[in-house]
């Protein structure tokens, strides 16, 4: 591969990364420009659900590339209307908004839910959401999430959310109010570490809004589409959200997110709700690839075997090295270092040719294309135990 020289000066730099430059990817791999070769179990954070450059994106980007690629959302296009269809078939929700981001979809279901509240009750706008969650990086998506170290950054930002640990349904009840419009949440909160949202606090929130008539917004930004096993991680709750977020995996790679809702709450009126780029033909053409192969038979069945077998290989190396627990669903799992080491780790680990991701000091992630192969899972655990054995401090 021809060898470049970066000096990365005219980027800003909002955060540190590592000097390879990548170049080119196909499946679970990718190269960089030195020719060196990387396992990808990050896979673009949980966005390339069909691996990099999947065939299936590539066919459908240069069939609908060479017929339209955009034209202006106040018109409807053939793949727009195609792709909203596949969603609504496929969920518990009746309409879509798409977006082009998932901070832009979310800051869209904040908006529903407020139109709601002033239409339905009396002008509530306060929705309840939960320490550690995230939400997006827009100043209204990250008054909602509930991550400590921005909460004095870009002061001041949107008002209106009510923070609450998360599983803790005691402290839900206690914040509901006259205001409060919604309860807004992922099912596995995936930056703060892969934690996952228990059944009894699931069914806890569907009873108390229903009680109380509030919104349930799933944000299903990072656990949608497929990543959890099912095409949407609502379904192994026995919960349906009124108003639910789609993004990373949705255009397969490419920027594509969504605004789905129950019909009874889409309360939109022309004018209310749009953006430039929304729906346009070109990146929803890849969204239809996308829900077409997660939607064939057996697809998800594949998914969930080799999850298996992924969590299986990843609790006996925890075992081995006396780590701590496997958490998560599907291919969005995390393993408990159970001691700061996972900054070491992805270093050691990249080093090796294998990119991994640490969302906390004792906490390493791992979300692989939902096509990981098992030979790609042997292959990942074997360079993780090497990373393993070199980074864990005995104590
Ligand atoms: C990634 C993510 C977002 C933000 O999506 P962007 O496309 O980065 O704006 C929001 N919510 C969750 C749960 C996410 O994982």
């Amino acid at each position: 591969m021809e060898d470049k020289k970066y000096a990365f000066d005219s980027l800003m730099k909002i955060t540190d990364r590592p000097s390879a430059v990548f170049v080119k990817g196909q499946g679970s791999w990718l190269w960089d420009q030195e020719g060196n070769k990387y396992l990808d179990f990050i896979q673009g954070w949980a966005v390339n659900c069909l691996g990099h450059s999947p065939q299936a994106v590539l066919d459908a980007f240069q069939k609908q590339a060479s017929l339209l690629i955009n034209c202006s959302p106040a018109f409807y296009n053939d793949p727009m209307i195609r792709l909203a269809d596949l969603i609504t078939q496929n969920s518990c929700c009746e309409k879509v908004f798409f977006a082009n981001s998932g901070a832009e979809a979310n800051e869209g279901a904040i908006k529903l839910a407020r139109k709601w509240g002033q239409l339905n009750r009396n002008g509530a706008y306060e929705i309840i959401t939960m320490d550690h969650g995230f939400h997006g990086r827009t100043l209204t998506t990250m008054a909602a999430s509930g991550k400590a170290e921005w909460e004095a950054l870009y002061e001041p930002k949107t008002p209106g959310f009510k923070k609450v640990t998360l599983n803790d349904l005691k402290a839900v009840t206690e914040a509901v109010n006259e205001k409060t419009v919604g309860i807004m949440l992922e099912p596995i909160q995936g930056e703060a570490g892969v934690y996952e949202v228990t059944d009894e606090f699931m069914k806890g929130l569907r009873d108390l809004a229903k009680k109380e008539g509030l919104l349930i917004i799933l944000d299903e930004i990072q656990t949608g589409i497929g990543r959890t096993g099912r095409l949407f991680a609502y379904e192994h709750y026995g919960l349906e959200p009124d108003i639910m977020t789609l993004g990373k995996g949705l255009g397969g790679g490419v920027p594509l997110a969504a605004l789905v809702a129950k019909e009874a709450v889409c309360c939109f009126e022309p004018g209310d709700q749009g953006g430039t780029f929304n729906g346009n033909s070109l990146i929803t053409a890849a969204g239809i690839a996308v829900m077409e192969t997660l939607t064939q038979p057996g697809f998800l069945d594949t998914v969930s075997k080799t999850s298996s077998y992924l969590v299986q290989k990843l609790e006996a190396l925890s075992e081995k090295y006396r780590l701590g627990e496997v958490r998560g669903k599907g291919m969005l799992l995390a393993l408990d270092l159970k001691q700061a080491a996972s900054k070491k780790a992805v270093d050691l680990a990249r080093e090796k040719g294998l990119l991994i991701n640490g969302p906390r000091p004792d906490t390493l992630r791992f979300m692989p294309a939902l096509t990981v192969s098992t030979a790609e899972v042997d292959e990942m655990i074997d360079t993780l135990e090497d990373v393993l054995k070199a980074s864990l401090v005995d104590e």
